[in-house]
Parts: structure tokens; C-alpha cells; sequence
């Protein structure tokens, strides 16, 4: 056996619907831990269901990890491997651990009441491993095709998982596990052995609903003789109130978070900190997350699932974005021209996503009053009256509303609001001292006049 060296670690999603925050998670662990330790990601495509695997799924795969920024040495597809796993099945065969069975769903449920009566563990009996290969051959006379279950050793499997630390599992308790159907498919099982022995992982992360296939994938390991790899088990992310993600009950997936308008490096912030027992930071780059990164700081609870946090914290990603970062985000809104940068800078802390800075480039650019009936003419004449000459500064939206409080006595939101409504039909967003230089004179003094009667 040769010691592995170069680490690497995979993500295995099946190509049967769209990835939700749940298997986000488990791909930004697997991305975060293999380049903590200098070593490599492939994208392993499970998709030996021919049904439910679809061709729109795995491109939108593609598509999550490009937009999420996550680099990846290779792409292995389990369907385009079938030869290599038949390879493998025929050695098990003949080997004695792959042994064809062909009880029926309901024959089966009887095995299982009549333990339960008995007060035995609901387990197959592994009937079939006594039957004869005239029987066998009977069995397929009569057109019945076989399935074939793994022969497991009734024996402890222990390994030290990255994240439960210490585990052990007696697969005495178990049924023997089906790895190939009676079409003669692959289940997950098996291929993921292969797989990860033919790619050299190095370690397994994945979900705890994991754990229990980790026993039967260590005697695989064993049997083909190969290195086992390190595994680790993260807690599921759950919705709020405890139900299970899943790609059918229609969680959010990533595609809406980002059609959302939630930028990439949000969620890789959320994902990584989620359920462990560091806080979830507003990093812009994920290097600051690789540093320092434990995996035993995962907890065994579930990780709660609140996009209300997704967008508070995607709120303090873009309130810290240089307008270098988001120069082309805004060019493809139309926002290019010289005061974009000022504008950026200033805009910044007021929106939920980047496409939101479009509504205030259109209150910059365009007529804001049409909806607008503001009383008080009285009020605005005097604001109008008191304007500054340009050129303006830091300073003059100071120097006006202290003139107009003067002469109107109007102090706070009395003062305020009016103005921030006539000139940006809004009533609240960003501050005025900046957001008055955007606008510049001519355009402010258009808008006082307007509630001039
Ligand atoms: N396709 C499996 C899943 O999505 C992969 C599990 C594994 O990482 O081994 O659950």
C-alpha cells in the first residue's frame, strides 16, 4: 500500500435536482478544508440514477460553483464509469461477498416481523447466501433477475471521524447492504468506494446521514485493499423549525439566493460558520476564512438554516465592497460614467444587493417628482431661497439646513424629511451631506420648486 500524499477531497452531489443551501454547506466545507490543507477539490458527479439524474441539473452544478468562485482540479462523472464498477462487482463475486438475492419486498417485511416477534433486530437473514446454484439458476428460469447484497464481516468498524471524533459500529446490527439492483444499476455505495479509491481522496466530508454507510464503505475499502481516507461527518442543516433540507420539499436553492441577489461571498461566510462555535464573519475574500479553519469546531447540532441572516450579513458584505470589486456589476446597470465611484461609496450602506444600487442611480438621473404632493410651500421657498451657490462640499448641507432651521425654526425629522422627500422621493437612504453633491444644483433647486406653489 502506498501512502497517500497529495491531499484531496471531493464533492459528490447527484445531478437529480437543484443544490440547496444544505449541499452548499457541505460543497464550501469540502472547498474551505482542502485548501486549509493545501490540497485539491474534484467535483464527482453521481449520477448512476439514469431516471432522476437530469443533463439541466448538472449544468446548474457548474453553474452554482462558478458563481461561488470554487476552483476545481477535476470532474468525475459515475455514469460514464459503469465498466469499471462491473470490474469491480465481478471481483466481489467471485470473491464470495457480493451474493444475489431475490426476495421480494413483501417476503422480506415477513423476515422482519418474524425477528421483531422474536424479539430479534429487524434484520435480513441472509437466506439467500445458503441457496444452491441450482436454485439460483431456478430462480432465473422463471425470469426473476437477482439483486446483490455485500457480505458484511460481523465485526466492529471504528474510525476517528474528523468531526464525532471517535466512532465504532457494530455491523453485526445491520442488514447486509443491496449495492446493485435487479436492472443491475449501481446503488451510491459502491461506486463512491471505487471512486474514491481511483481518485486518491485523501478525506471524506460529508453529512452525518453519511455515518452508517461509512461502516459498510470501510470494509469495502479493506476488501479492495486500499487506503481508507480520513472521513468526517458535519451535522445536517435544518429549517427553522427542524425540518429536513431537501432538494423536494422545495428549499431555497442556491439559484434563488443568487437570483435573490445575494452575493457569493455572503453565502461562503454563512456556510462556513454556520453550526459551529466561531461567529459568522463578513470576510470579502475567502483566504481569510482557509486560515486558521477547524473542522472540530463544527457542532453536533444542527445547523439552523435563517436567510433573514443571509441578508443582514450580505447588508455588511456590500456596505465594505470598493467599488473596484463591483465596477462591472454596476457598468452592466448602466452606471459608469465619472461620479460612479462617489456614487458607489455612497449608496454602499443603503441596499440589499448590488441590482438595488439602480434605484438610486435612477433617483439621481431621473424625474423623482411626478408622485410626489408634498405641503408646505411656505417651507420650500425658503429652503429654495437658502440653497447654496456652487460649488458645493462636505459642508453645505450643513450650512443650507442650519440657514433653513434658522428662518423656519424647524429642527429634526421636522427639518429633515421634507427635504430628503423632495429631493429623493424617499424617505429615508443614504446621507444627505453626500448624496446632495450627486445631484448637484441645478437639479436640487428643480425639485424644491416643484412643491412651490
Ligand atoms: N451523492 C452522495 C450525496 O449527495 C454523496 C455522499 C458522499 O459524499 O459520499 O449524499
Amino acid at each position: 500500500m502506498t501512502t497517500l500524499s497529495q491531499n484531496k477531497l471531493r464533492f459528490a452531489p447527484s445531478p437529480t435536482g437543484y443544490l440547496h443551501i444544505g449541499n452548499a454547506r457541505t460543497l464550501i466545507l469540502n472547498y474551505i478544508f482542502a485548501k486549509s490543507l493545501q490540497g485539491d477539490l474534484i467535483l464527482r458527479i453521481d449520477d448512476t440514477d439514469k431516471e432522476r439524474s437530469k443533463e439541466k441539473f448538472y449544468d446548474s452544478i457548474i453553474e452554482d460553483m462558478t458563481w461561488l468562485n470554487i476552483d476545481i482540479l477535476d470532474i468525475k462523472r459515475q455514469s460514464e464509469k459503469t465498466d469499471q464498477y462491473k470490474k469491480i462487482r465481478d471481483i466481489l463475486i467471485d470473491k464470495g461477498k457480493l451474493y444475489p438475492c431475490f426476495e421480494t419486498d413483501e417476503e422480506l417485511n415477513k423476515i422482519r416481523k418474524l425477528n421483531l416477534s422474536r424479539g430479534l433486530p429487524p434484520i435480513y437473514n441472509r437466506a439467500s447466501l445458503s441457496l444452491s446454484s441450482k436454485e439460483i439458476e431456478e430462480f432465473k428460469s422463471q425470469g426473476k433477475k437477482p439483486y446483490w447484497r455485500y457480505r458484511l464481516n460481523h465485526e466492529d468498524v471504528t474510525w476517528s471521524d474528523l468531526i464525532r471524533g471517535n466512532q465504532t459500529i457494530d455491523c453485526s446490527t445491520f442488514s447486509d447492504p443491496v449495492l446493485i439492483r435487479a436492472d443491475g444499476s449501481f446503488l451510491y455505495t459502491l461506486p463512491s468506494v471505487i471512486d474514491d479509491i481511483d481518485m486518491k481522496i485523501t478525506h471524506v466530508l460529508r453529512g452525518e446521514d453519511h455515518v452508517s454507510n461509512t461502516a459498510t464503505q470501510i470494509q469495502l475499502f479493506d476488501e479492495l485493499n486500499a487506503e481508507i481516507p480520513s472521513f468526517g461527518h458535519h451535522s445536517l442543516m435544518v429549517h427553522k423549525d427542524g425540518s429536513r433540507m431537501s432538494k423536494r420539499t422545495g428549499s431555497m436553492s442556491l439559484r434563488d439566493i443568487r437570483d435573490a441577489g445575494i452575493e457569493a461571498i455572503t453565502l461562503v461566510n454563512y456556510c462556513a460558520r454556520i453550526g459551529t462555535s466561531d461567529a459568522v464573519e463578513a470576510y470579502q475574500d475567502t483566504s481569510d476564512l482557509i486560515k486558521n479553519y477547524d473542522l472540530s469546531k463544527i457542532s453536533r447540532s444542527p445547523a439552523r438554516y435563517s436567510y433573514e441572516e443571509i441578508e443582514l450579513l450580505n447588508k455588511k458584505i456590500l456596505q465594505n465592497k470598493t467599488f473596484a470589486s463591483v465596477k462591472t456589476d454596476l457598468s452592466k446597470l448602466g452606471i459608469n460614467d465619472e461620479i460612479a465611484e462617489k456614487f458607489w461609496n455612497i449608496i454602499r450602506s443603503n441596499i440589499n444587493s448590488i441590482s438595488e444600487s439602480q434605484k438610486w442611480w435612477d433617483i439621481i438621473n431621473k424625474d423623482i417628482r411626478s408622485d410626489l404632493e408634498l405641503e408646505d410651500s411656505n417651507f420650500f421657498s425658503i429652503a429654495y431661497d437658502s440653497l447654496p451657490q456652487e460649488p458645493w462640499d462636505d459642508t453645505t448641507w450643513l450650512s443650507w439646513t442650519s440657514e433653513v432651521s434658522k428662518k423656519t425654526s424647524r429642527k429634526g425629522r421636522e427639518l429633515y424629511l421634507p427635504l430628503r422627500l423632495a429631493i429623493t422621493g424617499e424617505n429615508s437612504g443614504p446621507e444627505l451631506a453626500s448624496f446632495l453633491l450627486l445631484l448637484g444644483r441645478g437639479k436640487v433647486t428643480e425639485r424644491l420648486e416643484f412643491h412651490i406653489k
